[in-house]
Parts: C-alpha cells; sequence; structure tokens
C-alpha cells in the first residue's frame, strides 16, 4: 500500500477519475479452469466453453498457451469483473495497467 501519504500530494479538487486510460489487462490461468463455465454465463460475448471442457477468452493471446490475456477498456469492465468474481476456481484476474494493482 505504497503511496498512500507523502508524496504525489497534488489535488485537483473535484477530480475524482482515476488516473488510468480506462486499459484493464485481463489474465486467465487456463490451466486451472474446471469448466463451470460461470464466466460464458455471465458474459457470453467474451467467454465460452468448448469440447475441451476448459473456458476459451475470446480474443485473449497467449505466449504458453496457459496464462491468456487480454486488454480491455472500461466499456467491458463490470461484465468482465462478474465473471472474474463468479469463476470458483479464481483463475481470471484484472490488472489496472497503469498502477499494476490486481483489482481480481
Ligand atoms: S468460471 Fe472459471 S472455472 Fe468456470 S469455466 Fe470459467 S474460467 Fe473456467
Amino acid at each position: 500500500m505504497k503511496g498512500l501519504f507523502g508524496m504525489g500530494k497534488k489535488k485537483d479538487v473535484g477530480e475524482s477519475v482515476p488516473a488510468h486510460d480506462g486499459k484493464w489487462l485481463v489474465q486467465y490461468d487456463r490451466k486451472g479452469c474446471i469448466g463451470a463455465a460461470t464466466c460464458e454465463a455471465v458474459y457470453p460475448e467474451r467467454w465460452s466453453v468448448q469440447g475441451s471442457g476448459k473456458a476459451e477468452l475470446k480474443g485473449s493471446k497467449s505466449g504458453d498457451g496457459i496464462i491468456f490475456e487480454l486488454q480491455i477498456d472500461n466499456s467491458e469492465l463490470d461484465r468482465m469483473k462478474a465473471a472474474a468474481e463468479g469463476c470458483p476456481k479464481n483463475v481470471i484476474h484484472i490488472i489496472n495497467r497503469d498502477t499494476g494493482e490486481k483489482i481480481i
């Protein structure tokens, strides 16, 4: 929790919008997926469970076939958060690309 006090004390009164540009990084660990399909039920535009019994994160990329990544903007954040929160295996995470904070 660094940065709460001390440096960077600039105050923009009335400015409550976070500093990031609305870009979020979704990270999905396919290895831990059990195919429960909660993600698909919540956000079918981005998630689907194939015959393999593992979820597919539509539009994502992976370097190793295990961790899949996708950048989204604020317009998708609520639905992606709902999918992540509903995942019984907690294999979906969302990271603020500006701060590095993992919000889920
Ligand atoms: S909710 Fe989680 S465990 Fe279930 S299919 Fe989606 S990613 Fe896999």
